[in-house]
């Protein structure tokens, strides 16, 4: 079956007494076990079936085995990261997801989880990062927010040879463009939050294992440590992720044409957009993604235009987040990654003059008049 099809059919007619099309709202925190029998059902920590149409659609759509939902893409994080014991190394992607990088170096520093940041999409820098005492790489790409891609089969093979695990962030690029398992990564993580929920509406966490009995064990690691999505925002996602297949195809051709004129902006010194033939890792993308998603940063010469464009915009919204229908602007430096310590973000790319943009899916000449707007508006130095 095609993937859009997938897409569509998540959650339809689970509930076979009434023959409801919508997957119900089962909003019960506990159920009956008619004649001392469990109907499959106890707890909804353990299990709700509102919760279980949402894992059984991203298992279908990554190809894993066991899907799992949480409340948040870090409680996903959280509870893949309790598979690891103090002295346990992991190679994780240097330019990622601020709160991942939080999570790493504030919280599970205090387990002795060790950590090694290196450029993922440097096969070689992985390579010699393996230690003895290394259970896993941690891949996310592209990279947010300087759109890095790491060669995901160079990555795995390296892990499947030293028996790591390989875990891959795979939110930006969503199973519509990019499907790890298929290429032999061992778990698949979404803050589902961005483009499977689609409409800044719902914040939640979905994440796939390849094979059932590691898929099993993170089962047990949520049901234990309680980090589910409530029945309510399951309905959610179930909603949002019907449209994913015709809302990224909008996403991505919308990206691609902003990124086109702010390369012929004067006031832009460096776009980054995976889907430009010139971005360094543009081949490797081409052959493990169907497509570059929607996501582009990019950099202005003078810092001072910075606050001008947030200032000025007026369609696209200045707010944190991305992959909803609506385009949102970011500043990393001072949002999504001020957590990082501003030396290591100079070395890593995001500077101060660094914007980033979830292109959303309005008419693309309306984001690119608001741009003109911004930067010419009344721009006076
Ligand atoms: C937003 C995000 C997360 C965290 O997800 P939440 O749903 O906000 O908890 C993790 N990884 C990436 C790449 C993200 O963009």
């Amino acid at each position: 079956m095609h993937i859009e099809t997938t897409l569509v059919r998540s959650g339809v007619a689970k509930d076979p007494r009434t023959g409801s099309v919508s997957t119900p709202i089962y909003q019960s925190a506990t159920f009956e076990h008619p004649g001392g029998v469990s109907t499959g059902y106890d707890y909804s920590r353990t299990a709700n079936p509102t919760r279980t149409a949402i894992e059984e659609a991203i298992a279908a759509l990554e190809k894993g085995a066991t899907g799992l939902a949480f409340s948040s893409g870090m409680s996903a994080i959280t509870t893949v990261l309790f598979l690891f014991k103090p002295g346990d190394h992991l190679i994780v992607s240097e330019d990622l997801y601020g709160g991942t990088y939080r999570l790493l170096e504030e919280v599970f520093n205090h387990y002795s989880i060790e950590v090694s940041f290196v450029d993922t999409s440097d096969i070689y820098e992985v390579e010699s990062a393996v230690r003895p005492s290394t259970k896993a790489i941690f891949v996310e790409t592209p990279t947010n927010p300087l759109m890095k891609i790491s060669d995901l089969k160079g990555v795995i093979q390296i892990a499947q040879d030293k028996s790591l695990l390989t875990i891959v962030d795979n939110t930006f690029m969503t199973p519509y463009f990019q499907q790890p398992l298929l290429l032999g990564a061992d778990i698949v993580i979404h803050s589902a939050t961005k483009y499977l929920g689609g409409h800044n509406d719902v914040i939640a966490g979905l994440l796939v294992a390849r094979e059932q009995s590691l898929g099993e064990k993170l089962r047990f690691l949520q049901n234990s440590a309680g980090t589910i999505l409530g029945p309510q925002d399951s309905w959610l996602l179930l909603r949002g992720i019907k449209t994913l297949a015709l809302r990224m195809e909008r996403h991505q051709e919308n990206a691609e044409k902003l990124a086109k004129w702010l390369k012929e902006q004067p006031e832009v010194e460096e776009v980054y957009f995976p889907g430009l033939p010139e971005h360094p890792n543009y081949e490797i993308g081409r052959g493990q993604s169907s497509g570059f998603g929607g996501m582009l940063s990019f950099t202005v010469k003078d810092k001072e235009l910075v606050s001008h464009i947030l200032g000025n915009l007026k369609l696209i919204t200045f707010a944190e987040s991305l992959g909803g229908v609506e385009s949102l602007i970011t500043f990393p430096a001072k949002q999504t990654h001020a957590d990082i310590p501003e030396e290591i973000r100079n070395q890593l790319g995001i500077t101060d003059r660094l914007l980033r943009l979830s292109v959303g899916i309005e008419h693309v000449e309306d984001l690119i008049q608001d741009f003109k707007e911004a930067f010419h508006g009344c721009y006076c130095k």
